[in-house]
């Protein structure tokens, strides 16, 4: 199985490799600026090509770059919006220089003008900036499964393929992704420790199976449908161990990326990506 973690990106590109590695991980995500806004660092090019030559070499990727928090496309500000839009159009542009990366991002949060207006707000942003790109970005855009905490948007199966379908009825050729949280999924009311598999299901007729292409593992602190968001290390949460080992075997999902985003350092990283890789059968 492919598993990674979160990693800070203050070394550049090359080091979250050499980082990875050290610590037995064959992917990685990290925040693509300070997670709560601001500007990015200027692309370093022999960063980025020393980067690449060793991933390669080391069989590391697909790497998921993650938005920052305070992106949100369904502010109610124009404000708010103007930097969501010219944040992820900044960073789509610098994912160019890693082709086949990921970019997550949470669709955002209402504030109280409602879903229906989010999910337009959401999936305008996405038109704009796919129109304004010019041409397919190498980068899979992922929409994030949120766990409904406030007035998150993307909260269940149906709220992520409205996106998706107002974006995709829009403009030729996009094709989104979904990357599933399982604390947020938890939390946000899917029963993935007793059904997985009825969870997967659904999740399949609503938004289809392929589209998922990444796994946050992330064990909940919080019961079942709390809306809370609060990630717990893996086994030591609400959703436990057996539903891990549920989770990294099943068919549906062992072949995806597993990025974990639980409270652990560098040293507990590693000891859960080992367990990570001990679930799975065959490993
Ligand atoms: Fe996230
Ligand atoms: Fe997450
Ligand atoms: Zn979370």
């Amino acid at each position: 199985m492919k598993a990674g973690c979160h990693l800070s990106s203050s070394g550049g590109y090359l080091a979250m490799a050499q980082t990875a590695v050290s610590i037995g991980a064959d992917v990685f995500q990290f925040f693509t600026r300070n997670p709560r806004g601001g500007a990015a660092k200027p692309i370093d090019k022999a960063d980025v090509d020393a980067f690449l030559e060793y991933a390669e070499r080391n069989g590391i990727g697909p790497i998921l770059a993650h938005a920052p928090y305070t992106l949100n496309a369904a502010g109610e500000e124009p404000r708010v919006r103007e930097f969501a839009e010219s944040t992820m159009m900044d960073d789509l542009k610098r994912l160019e220089f890693t082709p086949g990366a990921m970019y997550n991002f949470h669709p955002g949060s209402h504030v109280g003008q409602g879903v229906e207006k989010g999910i337009e707000l959401i999936s305008g942003m996405l038109v704009r900036i796919f129109d304004a790109f010019g041409r397919i970005p190498s980068t899979t855009i992922l929409l994030e499964t949120m766990a409904g905490k406030g007035s998150e948007v993307g909260r269940d199966f149906e709220e992520l393929r409205e996106i998706i379908d107002r974006t995709e009825s829009r403009i030729k050729g996009v094709r989104l992704g979904v990357c599933l949280d399982t604390c947020h999924v938890w939390d946000g009311g899917y029963d993935i420790v007793n059904d997985l598999g009825g969870v997967l299901d659904e999740f399949d007729n609503v938004v289809g199976i392929d589209r998922l292409k990444a796994v946050h593992a992330n064990d909940s602190m919080n019961v079942r449908g709390s809306h809370k968001d609060r990630h717990e290390k893996i086994g030591k949460g609400k959703i436990g161990i057996d539903a891990f080992a549920h989770i990294v075997n099943e068919p549906r999902l062992r072949e995806l990326p597993f990025y974990l985003e639980t409270p652990c350092d560098l040293q507990g990283y590693k000891e859960e990506i080992a367990l990570l890789k001990s679930l799975a059968q065959g490993d």
